[in-house]
């Protein structure tokens, strides 16, 4: 059968990043080398940071905001069970334990009502997570923050050039981290951003990505037990290439997330489309979608949307649920409801630049028939 396959996502790459890697294949100069260096100007421009330090991945550029933030054993980090996993981990990463506070329903962010019950005497930050390409309620946890001495770190990996009443995410804080996996809104293979505006912070990393290895390199010293968490010459090129149009991409994922929204509306008693809060400006890492009928079997949904080429996924899974933190933490089923509730009902859709709005309709069209016969059968 020839249907046509839709992916959850695919990353977007043209000749312009074709000719970027093979001009570093053919220089010979495979990590650190020039690309890196203008990748990181370019990208700390674009977000309005004095400096970024480009890493191998998301997951390292967190790890090294934790270190940075001079969390360290015993201390405690606030934070969403709402996220990927490499947002909690980078704590435990540190030895420091997360502390989780439920989200908010329309966000799926940090509910900042929730935080200050959670804030003990071993608090040290907020590690506030901008989950598929929506800032967290940054007045209020600024407020919060400052009124309890808390370090703020943004988890910005799914929020490039997402915006909170005209500021970019990745500056409400003492760092943020972004990442560039294939299915972010900008790639690089792998790799990851951490940006600052404290010039100790930057430096701190530049050593710590590098083996802990001081900046002045004839003085071959390690001053610090550092890591390989370097971007190679090959990443940082395609990164550059990517940059260059991300206002036209974000721009793209706007639009076709406005044709799923356009295309759902009449169906809002079988699912919730995602929803903006005011003042937000969405840059859409996902389209998730939640099931409103209680009961309804999602896995056998998209058992049924696969063999109709449609990809689709539960997204996410709430971290505290997962088996080694039940196991460490003591979480049990209930302590975050919200989450928790979101993580039972939530879909996310194919969602990538080459979707046309008549892919979208058939998805759409695909969806809602197999809701309503599967809605009835559980
Ligand atoms: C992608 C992502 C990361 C980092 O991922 P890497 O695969 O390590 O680049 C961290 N946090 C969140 C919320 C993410 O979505």
């Amino acid at each position: 059968m020839n249907m046509k396959q839709y992916p959850i996502a695919k990353p977007y790459l043209t000749k312009a990043e074709e000719k970027g890697v093979l001009a570093v294949l053919r220089s010979g100069v495979l990590s650190i080398g020039p690309r890196l260096v203008e990748f990181e100007k370019a990208f700390a421009q674009i977000i309005g940071t004095k400096f970024a330090c480009a890493v191998s991945s998301g997951t390292a550029g967190l790890h090294l905001a934790m270190i940075a933030a001079g969390i360290k054993s015993g201390d405690e980090v606030i934070t969403s069970p709402f996220s990927f996993i490499a947002s909690a981990n980078c704590i435990l990463y540190v030895g420091a334990k997360p502390v989780f506070v439920d989200i908010d329903p329309l966000t799926y962010n940090l509910d900042p009502s929730k935080i200050e019950t959670a804030i003990t005497k071993k608090t040290k930050a907020i590690l506030v997570v901008h989950i598929f390409g929506q800032p967290a309620d940054m007045t209020v946890i600024t407020r919060i923050a400052k009124q309890h001495g808390l370090k703020i770190i943004e988890d910005a990996c799914e929020s490039i050039n997402a915006e909170q009443r005209g500021k970019k995410v990745g500056t409400f804080g003492e760092a943020a981290v972004f990442a560039f996996y294939p299915n972010k809104q900008i790639t690089t293979g792998e790799g990851g951003m951490l940006v600052t505006n404290n010039r100790q912070i930057h430096a701190l990393c530049l050593s710590l990505r590098n083996q802990g290895r001081a900046a002045n390199m004839q003085w071959l010293d390690y001053q610090v037990m550092g890591y390989n968490y370097r971007m190679t010459e090959i990443s940082a090129a395609l990164g550059i290439s990517q940059l260059a149009k991300l206002d036209q991409m974000i721009k793209q994922r706007q639009t076709i997330a406005g044709w799923y929204s356009w295309y759902l509306e009449p169906y809002r008693d079988l699912l919730q489309a995602p929803r903006t809060a005011a003042g937000n400006t969405h840059t859409w890492f996902v389209y998730v979608v939640t099931l409103k009928h209680p009961g309804i079997n999602r896995d056998k949904i998209i058992a049924a949307l696969a063999q109709h080429g449609v990809s689709s996924k539960s997204y996410l899974p709430s971290i505290h649920l997962f088996s080694f933190y039940k196991k460490r933490f003591g979480y049990k089923s209930g302590d975050f409801p919200v989450a928790e509730k979101i993580s039972r009902s939530a879909l996310a859709l194919p969602f990538y630049l080459s979707l046309k709005k008549k892919d979208i309709r058939h998805i759409v069209k695909v969806l809602i028939r197999t809701i309503k016969s599967y809605g009835k059968s559980v």
